[in-house]
């Protein structure tokens, strides 16, 4: 007989969200069954932000022995061992692990290794071998990279296998327009290897500030990135030794060594068990949440990729520390607005984003009350170069106090600043209170307060 272990809180899931809901609850004196499979901490921790910030920084490093040199540095291009940096991300990433683990310890969270699934309203299974029961249950199971409906898909990598990879590949295309299309691309290009970005429009980033995508694109076509444009992949072949896109509008791509899917992520709900509870997932797999996290079932809750907040780590911690809060730590009215969410892509150069474009200003507020301002310059730090990088900023007012209701920023250093200005405009932030704020000269953050 399956022995039952009662709780008054089950998690679904190891990873941003879940162990923090999982930490909180227990906090507050809760007992936390926390159900995990795969490395705890989930995305972010094992094959997202951490692993590939750490590439990234590699990739700055790399760029600036360019910059060193108009600084009078001399001497040849660096040797970079792609797979030493794997190794030592690797052990890095098992230390985190290790610390997740402890953590959860501390607070007294029970862990159970398996896959969950719901069993009914106030039970969970655990790889079928370990039944769980509590009053109430968080589903927070994250995402997957989804995958091309094509032939010969399974020869190319998904953001997963990026991470896995023990070779720098030499020359690689990257088919996508998001977040981890352009942030690998770049990686992949800094560290010197041959780089096509295959897209289906005539941009990427579709959705963000125009400004910073074709700032963006202008960038990485100067660093050689072959940028792709409407092109619908129909088909991935091994062709001899290298591998070949063939597109739909009838050229190809050769010569690849390795091909990254980057066409987005998708839920992990199938195989939850919500059927049994009467819990529904909409057309793309996503859970519906109110602002509590509430589901459409009572004492069901969801949080992070699985619903259609922002698919960032820190939405998703932030929902799972409130959930707890509300749940457990007597704060009824607890709950995440992630409207003024700041966002940084990690591309070459960082973009770093918060509230509305010039277009989603305009379309809520109307023309009349929106007021725009802009700069672009040349950073000091590349004074010595021939051709140097600018910087682009540019932020967006309404009404006749010129409330700042966005700000969108590309350049060396912009993926540090956004936090500081997040923290003002979400609380109210005018732009007489930019003008009003003292410079710190010479920086490129004082362009924001300085701005005509
Ligand atoms: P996850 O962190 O994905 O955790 C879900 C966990 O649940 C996983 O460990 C999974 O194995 C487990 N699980 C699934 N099903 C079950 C089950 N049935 N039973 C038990 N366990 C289960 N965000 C940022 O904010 N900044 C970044 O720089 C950034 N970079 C990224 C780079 C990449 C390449 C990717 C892919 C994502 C990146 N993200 C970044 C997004 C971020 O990783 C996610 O938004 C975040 O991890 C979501 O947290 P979550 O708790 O919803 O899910
Ligand atoms: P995104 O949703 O950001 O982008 C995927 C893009 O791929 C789409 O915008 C779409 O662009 C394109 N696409 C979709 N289907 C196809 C197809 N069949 N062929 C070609 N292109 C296709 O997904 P990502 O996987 O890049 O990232 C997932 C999420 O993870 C992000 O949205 C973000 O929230 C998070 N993330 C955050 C990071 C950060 O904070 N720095 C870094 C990485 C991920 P189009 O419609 O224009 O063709």
């Amino acid at each position: 007989m399956i022995a039952t272990q009662d709780f008054d809180l089950i998690v679904i899931g190891g990873g941003s969200g879940g162990i923090a809901s999982a930490n909180r609850a227990a906090s507050y004196g809760a007992r936390v069954a926390l159900v995990a499979k795969g490395p705890l901490g989930g995305t972010c921790v094992n094959v997202g932000c951490v692993p590939k910030k750490l590439f990234w920084n590699a990739a700055n490093l790399a760029a600036s022995h360019e910059l060193a040199q108009g600084y009078g540095f001399a001497g040849d291009a660096w040797d970079f061992s792609w797979a030493q940096l794997k190794e030592r991300r690797d052990a890095y990433i098992q230390r985190l692990n290790g610390r997740y683990a402890e953590g959860l310890q501390h607070n007294q969270v029970q862990l159970f290794r398996g896959h969950g699934r719901l069993l009914g309203a106030k039970q969970v299974s655990v790889d079928s071998e370990t039944v769980l029961r509590a009053p109430k249950i968080l589903l927070a199971t994250g995402g997957a990279p989804i995958w091309p409906e094509i032939p010969g898909a399974e020869l190319g990598l998904d953001s997963d296998g990026f991470f896995a990879l023990e070779q720098q590949p030499r020359r690689v295309a990257v088919v996508g327009a998001g977040y981890i299309a352009v942030e690998l691309a770049g990686v992949f290009r800094a560290l010197g290897s041959d780089v096509s970005l295959v897209m289906r429009r005539n941009h990427f980033l579709h959705g963000f500030e125009p400004m910073l995508r074709e700032h963006l694109m202008e960038s990485m076509q100067g660093q050689g990135i072959n940028l792709l444009a409407q092109r619908q992949v129909a088909r991935l072949i091994r062709d001899e030794n290298d591998l070949r896109l063939d597109f739909a509008q009838g050229d190809f791509l050769g010569g690849l060594d390795a091909v990254i899917w980057a066409i987005g992520r998708r839920p992990q709900t199938n195989d939850l068990g919500l059927d049994l509870v009467g819990l529904e997932r909409d057309t793309d797999g996503y859970i519906a949440v109110d602002q509590y996290q509430n589901t459409a079932v009572e004492d069901i809750y969801a949080l992070g990729d699985i619903t259609r907040a922002p698919a960032l780590t820190p939405v998703a911690i932030a929902a799972g520390r409130r959930l707890a809060d509300r749940l457990f730590g007597g704060q009824t009215e607890r709950h995440l607005d992630s409207k003024l969410t700041p966002t940084v892509i990690f591309s070459h150069p960082p973009i770093a984003t918060v509230g509305l474009s010039e277009i989603e200003a305009r379309e809520q507020y109307g023309d009349e009350q929106v007021k725009c301002y802009q700069s672009r310059f040349v950073p000091l730090l590349r004074a010595f170069q021939t051709e140097p990088e600018r910087t682009a900023m540019k932020l967006i007012t309404v009404g006749h106090d010129e409330r700042i209701v966005g700000l969108h920023a590309i350049g060396d250093g912009v993926d540090e600043m956004l936090q500081g200005f997040a923290v003002a405009i979400r609380m109210g932030a005018r732009k007489r209170d930019f003008d009003d704020t003292i410079a710190i000269h010479p920086t490129s953050a004082e362009e924001l307060v300085t701005m005509r």
